[in-house]
Parts: C-alpha cells; sequence; structure tokens
C-alpha cells in the first residue's frame, strides 16, 4: 500500500479488477505454509525470497512479481489457480476494528460478526460513490469468506478481463 490513505467501502460505489497488473508491483506477497508448499512445487524455488522468519513472491524486473507475464496489452498472473490470499484479497483489508477514527464508514456485517472493510485507494477499479446491492451484498460476503479461507471460486472478485492456464 502507498502512503494514501485506506478507502473505508461506504464510500466505494463498486470494485471490479481492471487487469492493470499495478497491484503486482512493488508489493511483497506473503505466502502461507500451504501457498509456499503449492508454489514451490509447481513453479520452483526460485520464485521467492525470506525475511523475518516470512516467504514472499520474489520481485523481478522492474520490481514486477516473477509471476506475472505479459499478455496482449495487459499483464496477468499465471497462477490463477493457486493464486496466494493476499493476492486474491486486494485492494480490500479486512480489519477485526476500525484503522481509523472514521472507521464507522467501514463496518460491515456478515453473520453475526461484524468486520471494518477498507480499499487500497492505488487500485484502478475502484469507482468512488454510494455502494451499489452488487457490491454491498455480493462483492464483500465473498471477499470475507476468501480471507478467511472458506470461499469456493472467486466470482464477483476477479478479473472479468483475462484469465491465464499455465502452459
Ligand atoms: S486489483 Fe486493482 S490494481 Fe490490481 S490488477 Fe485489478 S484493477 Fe489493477
Ligand atoms: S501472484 Fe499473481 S496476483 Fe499475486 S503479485 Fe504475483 S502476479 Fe500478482
Amino acid at each position: 500500500m502507498g502512503d494514501k490513505a485506506l478507502i473505508p467501502w461506504r464510500e466505494v460505489a463498486s470494485w471490479s479488477c481492471r487487469a492493470c497488473g499495478n497491484c503486482c508491483v512493488g508489493y511483497r506477497v506473503p505466502l502461507k505454509m500451504d501457498e509456499f508448499v503449492k508454489i514451490g512445487g509447481a513453479y520452483g524455488q526460485d520464485v521467492f525470497e525470506y525475511g523475518m522468519g516470512k516467504v514472499y513472491l520474489r520481485n523481478g524486473v522492474n520490481r514486477r512479481c516473477v509471476l506475472q507475464r505479459p499478455l496482449m496489452d495487459r499483464w496477468v498472473c499465471t497462477v490463477q489457480g493457486m493464486k496466494p490470499t493476499a493476492c486474491r484479497l486486494f485492494p480490500f483489508r479486512i480489519q477485526h476494528k476500525p484503522v481509523y477514527p472514521r472507521g464507522d464508514n467501514s463496518a460491515y456485517k456478515l453473520g453475526d460478526k461484524v468486520y471494518y472493510i477498507y480499499l487500497d485507494p492505488d487500485c484502478q477499479g475502484i469507482v468512488p460513490g454510494q455502494p451499489t446491492e452488487r457490491f454491498a451484498m455480493q462483492v464483500l460476503p465473498e471477499i470475507i469468506r476468501s480471507g478467511f479461507g472458506v470461499a469456493g471460486k472467486q466470482k464477483f472478485t476477479t478479473s472479468k478481463y483475462v484469465n491465464w492456464t499455465p502452459p
């Protein structure tokens, strides 16, 4: 995330990934153990870097994630079937407490739990405004389930523009 303030979800009309690929440049993507094992098995150990007891995806040329590839006039992720949680959640940030005093704008109730949801302003797919029903009732629940590892296939929170199957 850059220096700009996170955006509470109630200030967002909608979001859809435009496959600009910007979130794959200059970010350090942390991996969970099972993600490390799966990606290492498919792509080898050279795609990793290590620090502070954690494993990250390595950035390559121009600080771009080594698992990103050009396709037509876009950049696409080559690990669609095993994309790390941190990548699947971007640009969303799910918190258990408000980040800012104005955090009321970020509260979201799902079931009997309240989450505080923000978006990274560096994402190009954010449309500011009053949340649409689709955003509030379909996108956000999928993001929360994805964040806690209970999502199935992503339906509302993946790019509609491109898909990539590793050769
Ligand atoms: S999540 Fe946002 S920054 Fe990342 S590729 Fe999609 S539109 Fe671009
Ligand atoms: S794993 Fe895919 S989505 Fe995540 S940073 Fe790398 S190219 Fe981007």
